[in-house]
Order: structure tokens, then sequence, then C-alpha cells
């Protein structure tokens, strides 16, 4: 995950200061030193680091912090707030036409992940409930449009292609056209990249906009190649006068500088972060959120939205249910499990928990995709029966379930106790709280 290194050796300092009663000026260098240090290893720009650690200090070496009854905390708040102010402050939205439909421009050099966050956004848009067109404009890179067609087939969005043997300005503004005739709200138009910057593909991607005259002109840039990608925005934003930054590969062990510089850099606001390459690894990018994962304070506010999206409400319902009157099995094991894993990969749903981040690193907290893949095989093992009434699985059932899942007896019995344990748990609650729940009513 992102940013890594960054958080570990920020939430150090801050640790130590946070343990003070009293914070003195030399405190305060002394940390501001050992964070100008972390922004630098992290790649972060030099002069952007120098500003902030200015602006850092000014404020916390008022008498007013040093006095006050938690000096640390007041610190780190201080640096909390600057790294939000340094990503932008707020969140800024994907802009939305008065006259539909909008007009999303991707452009980027090639490998940056422009196509697939194309497919991408696409289906953010989809899950709001907008009809997206996809626009195959990128053809250059041979299977650059096969590749967004079978994104637009996974997601169910329309593709717009000429083949490429017409021009991409063409192509624009006939998918444009398509969009209006289709009655598409956005359209997302792929264009294409090169290795590097050069005028011919400037040019173009400029013909593309005179005609387009797109609400959103949107750089790709792929987050691992740090103060490259800084330098890659601002080159394009001088020319394109671009809207947004959608950074990539944030999931990567990139250090997180260029998150971190380009909009101090170019003034351009970074709008979405991609963290995988699945199709639904793409977040709106919100600067304060980002603060404070950096700073091991968890992002709870997007836990609970994605948990909003993936969790089936009436599911959710009926094992509310099914564990308040203990009749809880294996198989609703499995599905809240399955709920739990259309969230998203386990480790960056860790890092959304305040302190967990840190926490990851043990050895006896590591939960891997994997593992959650023994216990689906475990279960699925499983007879009819035994699912409902784990007690049965005797000595020669366990052997049988081990071997007909590939484990071995060790998991099929860490499973099993597992199990019970929470069982037993719920057996507990459910005594505690009757049948309609507690007194006081919580649900
Ligand atoms: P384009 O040339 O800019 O259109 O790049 P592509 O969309 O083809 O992406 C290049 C590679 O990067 C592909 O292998 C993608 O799967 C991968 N990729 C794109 N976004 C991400 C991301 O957020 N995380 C990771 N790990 N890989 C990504």
């Amino acid at each position: 995950m992102a940013f890594e290194g960054l958080a570990s050796r920020l939430q150090n300092v801050f640790g130590k200061l946070k343990g003070k009663g009293k914070v003195s000026e030399d405190d305060v260098n002394e940390a501001m030193r050992e964070v100008r240090l972390a922004l630098l290893e992290a790649d972060v720009n030099f002069k952007v680091v120098k500003e902030f650690i200015a602006k850092v200090k000014e404020q916390a070496v008022g008498q007013e912090v040093l006095k006050s009854f938690t000096p640390g905390m007041v610190v780190i708040d201080i640096v909390n707030k600057e790294l939000t102010n340094l990503m932008g402050g707020t969140q800024s939205k994907l802009a939305k036409s008065n006259r539909p439909p909008t007009v999303i421009m991707m452009v980027g050099l090639q490998g940056a992940g422009k196509t697939t966050t194309t497919g991408k956004l696409a289906k953010l848009l989809q899950k709001q409930n907008h009809k997206p067109l996809l626009v195959a404009g990128d053809i250059y890179r041979p299977a650059a449009i096969k590749q967004l067609q079978v994104l637009g087939e996974q997601i169910k969005a329309p593709v717009f292609t000429m083949g490429d043997k017409t021009s991409p300005v063409e192509i624009a503004r006939s998918g444009l056209q398509h969009a209006k005739d289709n009655g598409n709200d956005y359209v997302i138009i792929d264009t294409a990249g090169r290795l590097h910057i050069d005028e011919n593909l400037m040019d173009e991607l400029k013909q593309i906009r005179e005609v387009v005259k797109p609400d959103e002109v949107l750089l790709v840039v792929d987050a691992m190649t740090g103060q490259d990608a800084v330098n890659v925005a601002e080159s394009f934003h001088s020319q394109m006068e671009l809207t947004g930054v959608v950074l990539t590969k944030l999931d990567g062990d990139t250090r997180g500088g260029a998150a971190l510089s380009v909009k101090a850099v170019t003034g351009c606001s970074i709008k979405f972060a991609a963290m995988g390459e699945k199709i639904d690894a793409l977040e709106p990018f919100h600067p304060d959120r980002m603060a404070s994962r950096i700073l091991g304070m968890g992002d709870v506010l997007t836990l609970i939205e994605k948990a909003q999206a993936g969790i089936d409400q009436e599911k959710a319902l009926e094992m509310q249910r099914k564990m308040r009157t203990a009749e809880f099995t294996f198989d609703d094991f499995l599905d809240q499990m399955e709920q739990v894993k259309k969230l998203g990969p386990l480790d960056q749903l860790l890092d959304m928990l305040p302190g967990m981040g840190k926490m990851k690193g043990m050895d006896n907290l590591k939960v891997d995709d994997k593992q959650l893949g023994h216990i689906e095989a475990i279960i699925k093992s499983m007879t009819k029966d035994e699912k409902v009434k784990p007690e049965i699985i005797n000595a020669s059932r366990r052997k049988r379930i081990a071997n007909g899942s590939g484990t071995s007896i060790q998991e099929v019995n860490k499973l099993i106790k597992q199990f019970e344990e929470m069982r037993k748990m719920m057996k507990q609650f459910s005594g505690m709280m009757g049948p309609k729940g507690p007194k006081g009513g919580m649900k």
C-alpha cells in the first residue's frame, strides 16, 4: 500500500510527541526535522517540503500550543490540516454539465492506466445512476480499442468505436453525437498516449479538445513514477489546461510523493485515486481522508461508504436476526465473508481503520485473501448437516474435509473452533439482548 513508509515514520515521530506532557520548542524542531526527512524520502518535491515545514512550525511553536494540555496532539492536528491543504483542502468533484452529456477527456502517457481508468470511471458513474458512453479514441496502441470493449462488456456500458483507420478527432466528434442521440449523460473519451510528451500528441489532443469542448480534461498519472508524475502533470497542464488529475497504482509500494506534490506544484487538483487493477478500484480523492490515512488516523468515512454501497441491506438484516437467535450456520459465515470481500482487498480495508495500518505488520494479525480462500474451501467441503451442526464433525469427518478442501486438519480444527466460539458469543449476546435487542433499543 502506498505511503506505508511515510505513514510509519510520521506515526513514530508523533508517537514520541504524544507521550510527552510538556513539549518544548526544541521538541517541535526535532520532530519537524524528522518530518522533513520523512517527506523527502517519500519523494515529495523539496520546495513543497520546505514550505510545508515552515507553515507547520509557524503554527506549532506558538506559546499557546506548547502550553496547551495536549501539545503533542495539537501539533499532530496542525500537521493533519497542513497535509490536507497540501493535497487541495477539500474534495474536488467531477464536473456535471447543465446541458448533458458531460464530456470527459482522458489524457496521459502510455501505461499510466488511462484505458483502465476510463472503464473504472464509467463504473463509478453507473453506480450513481448515470449512463456513460465510452469512446475509443486511442487508435495507435495495438489492442487499446479491444481493451476498452472488454471493459465495456464487463460493466455493460456502451463503447463507441470507428476502428483504427479514422482520425481520433473524428472519432471524438462522432462519439459525442452518438451519446446525444442515445441519451448518454456522460461521455468518456479515451485518447492515445505516448511514451514521452511530444508535439504531435499535444496537437492531436488540442484538436480533440477544440471539437468536443470537454467539461473535464483528466490527466491520468502513475503514482509509482513519483516526481516524474509531477513533471508530466506540469507539462500537460501548461498545454492542455487540465481540470484534474487521476493518480493510479496507489496500491503499489509508491512512496506517495506524487500525491503530496501534484497539487502544490501544478495547482491542479487530484480528483480520483486508483488503487488496484479491478474495475471498482477507483475512489474519489478526499485530501482530508488521505491525510488521516497517512497519519494512521484511519479513514472510517470511506469504509462506511464502501460498506453502504457494497453490502446487501436485506442480507445484513437477516444476518442480524440470525445472530440474535443464534441460528448462525457455516453457510451464513461464508455469506458474511463474501460480503466483506466485496468491499475490497483486506489490507486496504485495514488501512482505513484508525491504528490498524500499524498493527498490520504483526504476524498474528496477518489476514490475507489467500487465507480467506482456504476458509471458503473448507466450508464448501462440508455437508449440509455439518454446516448447520458443526458439533457432528468428528475426527474422520475433519480428515475428509481437509482432504476435500486441499487444506490441513489443523486449519479445519482452527476454523471449527473459531466458529464455535463465535456462536457461543452470539448466544451470550442474544441472551443479553432478548429477542428484540437490548434495553435502550440499540440495533
Ligand atoms: P494506458 O496505456 O494508459 O491506457 O494504460 P492501461 O490502462 O492499459 O494500464 C496499464 C497497466 O497498468 C495495466 O496492466 C493495468 O492493469 C495497470 N493499472 C492501471 N491502473 C492500476 C492501478 O490502480 N493499480 C495497479 N496495480 N495497476 C493498474
